[in-house]
C-alpha cells in the first residue's frame, strides 16, 4: 500500500479481500501520507516500511539517494527521486503504475514548501520520460480545481471534452481513476513548460528564457488564485 494517511479504512479494504500486507510505501512524511503506517504496522508487525526519510519511532527501510529500486516480495520496484514539494520525496514506478504522492495531480501538481522550484521541474520531467501509459495515482483528488486554473490558458477541444467529463464523473464519484501520462501531456499545464508551442502561444510576451521560469510563473500564479 502506497501513503495510509489514516487505517480504518485500509483494513478494511484489506480484510474485505483477504489481502496480506507485504509493505508500506511513502512518498514523504506529510501527515495525511503517513498517519496509518503505525497502526497497520502494529496490526501487521511483519509489514516492511519504506520511505525516504525517517519517521518518528517508526522502523523503515530507508530509501537513500542512490536507491534507485527495490524488491517487495520479489517485486521490482523502480524508485524515482523527485524532490520539490519536499525535498525528499519519492514516487514509485510499478509498470504501468506511477505512485507519486503529492508532485503530479490530474490537471496541476504539489505545492512547494522549500520554493524549490527548479527541483520540481525536474522532477516532472523525469516523470514525463515514463511511458505515455503511465498510471499516474497521485495523493489527493484536486482535478477539478486544478482544471479551472488552467482553463484560462488551454483553450483547446481536447481540454474543454475532458473538463466536461471530469465534471460529470466527480459528481457520482469521489475520486478520478488515475490517468494517462499521454492525457496529463494535454490537460496539465505544468508539464507543457518546456513545450514551446505552448509558450509561444501563451506566454510570449513574457519572454521566458527557460522553461523553469515559466512552471515559476504559472506555479505562483496557481499560489495566489483563490479557486472554489
Ligand atoms: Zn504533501
Amino acid at each position: 500500500m502506497v501513503d495510509p494517511g489514516s487505517y480504518k479504512e485500509v483494513i478494511k479494504e484489506i480484510k474485505k479481500n483477504f489481502l496480506i500486507p507485504k509493505a508500506i510505501l511513502l512518498t514523504h512524511s506529510h501527515i495525511d501520507h503517513i498517519n496509518g503506517a503505525s497502526k497497520i504496522k502494529n496490526i501487521y508487525p511483519n509489514i516492511k516500511i519504506f520511505s525516504s526519510e525517517k519517521i518518528n519511532s517508526l522502523k523503515i527501510h530507508q530509501i537513500k539517494e542512490k536507491t534507485n529500486k527495490i524488491f517487495v516480495i520479489n517485486k521490482k520496484i523502480k524508485i524515482l527521486h523527485t524532490p520539490g514539494h519536499t525535498l525528499k520525496h519519492i514516487s514509485y514506478y510499478i509498470k504501468p503504475y506511477l505512485f507519486c504522492g503529492d508532485t503530479v495531480f490530474s490537471g496541476g501538481c504539489g505545492k512547494l514548501y522549500n520554493e524549490e522550484y527548479f527541483l520540481m521541474y525536474n522532477s516532472i520531467q523525469k516523470i514525463c520520460l515514463l511511458p505515455n501509459n503511465t498510471l499516474i495515482c497521485s495523493g489527493h483528488e484536486y482535478t477539478i480545481s486544478n482544471l479551472n486554473f488552467s482553463k484560462k490558458f488551454l483553450k483547446n477541444i481536447f481540454f474543454k471534452n475532458y473538463f466536461i467529463f471530469v465534471k460529470k464523473y466527480l459528481t457520482k464519484k469521489k475520486i478520478l481513476p488515475p490517468t494517462r501520462l499521454k492525457i496529463e501531456k494535454k490537460i496539465n499545464i505544468f508539464l507543457l513548460c518546456n513545450n514551446v508551442k505552448f509558450q509561444k502561444k501563451i506566454f510570449f510576451k513574457n519572454e521566458f528564457f527557460y522553461p523553469w521560469d515559466l512552471f515559476y510563473y504559472i506555479r505562483n500564479l496557481k499560489n495566489n488564485t483563490k479557486l472554489i
